[in-house]
């Protein structure tokens, strides 16, 4: 069983050491911050779900736990349906 969601739970608080950013469709959607236990699990799982997984150096993170990260709003396009008016 898949749970589309399942890939937000991985992590174990221990500090992190690597930065993985995973792009759907269009953007990117979400960065997380893993520990070097985690980070196959967690680009597993987000595989499963269709994002597609970067995985970056890890480079002054102590302040980071395995698990911590960003959810990016929906990026819109500059100048679609609406927005016309407001280019220059
Ligand atoms: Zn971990």
């Amino acid at each position: 069983m898949t749970e589309p969601a399942a890939w937000k739970r991985v992590g174990c608080g221990r500090p992190a050491l690597l930065r993985v950013e995973l792009y759907g469709p269009t953007s990117l959607e979400h960065a997380r911050y893993l520990c070097v236990s985690h980070v196959s699990e967690l680009v597993a799982r987000a595989t499963l779900v269709g994002l597609v997984p970067y995985r970056l150096p890890g480079r002054s993170m102590e302040s980071k736990r395995c698990g911590e990260g960003y959810d990016f709003p929906p990026i819109v396009s500059w100048g679609g349906a609406g927005n016309s008016a407001a280019q220059v």
